[in-house]
This record gives structure tokens, C-alpha cells and sequence, in this order.
């Protein structure tokens, strides 16, 4: 049977890419987004929606059209993720607080939540979740999404635990900066912030890896199929770091 795959946040930016992928490697792919236009731009073939990832009665509703649809999901990718505010911690905003982990962490609740009960009664799935370097090391000014970050991973590693019994792994991937136009906007405020330009900043991020370059959406994509495969049928409970091995966050 044709594999069949969701990406939340599947619009645009690592979401589409990886869709995109899934899609080349044979799977069949539902994306789901806040972003309407982006929604209806995402290429043919590729089942895509409108579904706020952080709100449960429009998740409960996706999960239900793909069990109607599709008759079950085989991999989930639990991508939804915002910035959320750049601020000091005793400047912090709690409504934009709240709003960064609702995006960042309930919305991958929520995926696992409605994932699990499709997965469950086929005793097989794989869950990957979309966590960040930022919640292994930690990001200056950036608490909330940090915050979120790291819950994500104990979120993943708490859904491992209890899922792997009924054949379903969980994973979660830590990419470092990935191109693309969500790190040209970090990029632009910290060059404002700092008096720098963009390049220098964007070098300095890449002299902080020991591969010496940014991550490509690409190297994020190929990591979730292999995660998704059986290739990775040991592979449970996991953070993987797609960052080219970030060893100095201020160089
Ligand atoms: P992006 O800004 O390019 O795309 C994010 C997508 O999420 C957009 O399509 C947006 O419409 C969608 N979205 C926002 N809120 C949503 C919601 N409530 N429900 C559903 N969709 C929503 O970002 P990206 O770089 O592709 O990031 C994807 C994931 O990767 C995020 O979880 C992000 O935190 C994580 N990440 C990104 C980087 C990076 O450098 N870009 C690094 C580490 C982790």
C-alpha cells in the first residue's frame, strides 16, 4: 500500500520541502497550513488544507478527514512552528509567551494526539517532530521558542515511550539555521540589532559549524524520510541534529 504522510506548517518553507520529498520517494501527502495562499499554491498531487495546528477542534477535524479519506496515516510530521518574540526575559510579553508555545508545543501535541489514535489500530507508525538546535542549547532573547523547543523533545521522548509498544516510533529533528526566508528575517533583526550586515551575521553563523555552511531545507527533508523508513525501524525516542555540528552559537 502507497505510504501516506501529513506535514503540518506543509506550505511553505521545511514543511513544503519535505512534502515535496515524501512525494518524490512515492508517498502519498496531505499538507496542512494557516497560510491560504500558500495553501492553494502547494504543488499537484499534494493533498493540502487549512488547519490551524494549535487549534484542537480544526486538528480533530483534519485527523478525521484523513481516517475518512485515507483509511489511517502512516507517518506524521509535526512541523508547525513559529518564532515568537525576540526579548529579554524580564521584558517578556506573557500573551506573546503563550502564543509561541501554542504554536511550537501544543500544536505538537495535538498532532500526536490525533496521530496516535489513527496509528494505534494499525500497530505501526512514525512520528517525527520538528524541534530546533535551540532546544538542545538554548537561544539568547528567545525564551518562549526555546522553551517550546526543548518541551517538544520531551514531548517526543514521553510519546516513544508509551507508543512503541503498539509499533508506532517517535523522533524529533534539530535543525541548526536552514536557509530559507524564515532565517533571512532572524538574520535581518539580529544585523539591525547588532549594527552589522546580513552576510556578516549569516558568516558568523556558519563559522560557528565545524561543516562551515547553513542547513538546506533539503538536509532536513532527507532526515525525516529516513526517518519515516524502515531503514530507521530501531531508531526511537530520538533528537537528531541536522546543523552541520554547531560548536560555538557566538562566534
Ligand atoms: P517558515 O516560516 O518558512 O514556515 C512556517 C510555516 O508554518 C508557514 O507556512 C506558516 O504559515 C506555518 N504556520 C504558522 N503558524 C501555524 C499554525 N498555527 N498552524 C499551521 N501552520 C502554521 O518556517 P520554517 O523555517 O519552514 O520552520 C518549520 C519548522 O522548523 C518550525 O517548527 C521551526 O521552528 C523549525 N526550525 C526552523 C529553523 C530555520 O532555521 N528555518 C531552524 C530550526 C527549527
Amino acid at each position: 500500500m502507497t505510504p501516506r504522510v501529513l506535514v503540518t506548517a506543509g506550505a511553505n518553507g521545511i514543511g513544503l520541502v519535505m512534502a515535496r520529498a515524501f512525494q518524490d520517494a512515492g508517498y502519498r501527502v496531505w499538507v496542512t497550513d494557516v497560510d491560504t495562499a500558500a495553501v492553494a499554491a502547494v504543488p499537484e498531487g499534494i493533498r493540502a488544507t487549512v488547519c490551524d495546528a494549535s487549534a484542537e477542534a480544526e486538528m480533530a477535524i483534519l485527523f478525521g478527514d484523513i481516517a475518512a479519506e485515507w483509511g489511517g496515516l502512516d507517518v506524521l510530521c509535526a512541523n508547525a512552528g513559529i518564532k515568537g518574540p525576540t526579548a529579554a526575559i524580564e521584558d517578556m510579553d506573557l500573551a506573546e509567551w503563550h502564543q509561541c508555545l501554542s504554536v511550537n508545543l501544543d500544536g505538537a501535541m495535538l498532532a500526536a494526539k490525533y496521530g496516535a489514535r489513527l496509528m494505534k489500530p494499525a500497530g505501526a507508525g512514525a512520528m517525527i517532530f520538528t524541534s530546533s538546535t535551540s532546544g538542545l542549547f538554548g537561544t539568547p532573547f528567545r525564551a518562549p521558542y526555546v522553551a517550546a523547543k526543548w518541551a517538544v523533545i520531551g514531548l517526543m521522548k514521553t510519546v516513544a515511550m508509551e507508543l512503541g509498544q503498539h509499533g508506532i516510533r517517535a523522533n524529533a529533528i534539530c535543525p541548526g539555521s536552514v536557509n530559507g526566508p524564515r532565517i533571512d528575517r532572524v538574520i535581518a533583526a539580529e544585523a539591525e540589532a547588532k549594527g552589522m550586515t546580513a552576510d556578516a551575521v549569516r558568516q558568523g553563523y556558519a563559522a560557528g559549524t565545524a561543516l562551515k555552511r547553513l542547513s538546506d531545507p533539503e538536509d532536513v527533508a532527507a532526515t525525516a524520510l529516513f526517518l519515516a523508513s524502515p531503514a530507521a525501524r530501531m531508531i526511537s525516542g530520538q533528537a537528531i541534529t541536522v546543523d552541520g555540528f554547531t560548536y560555538n552559537v557566538d562566534p
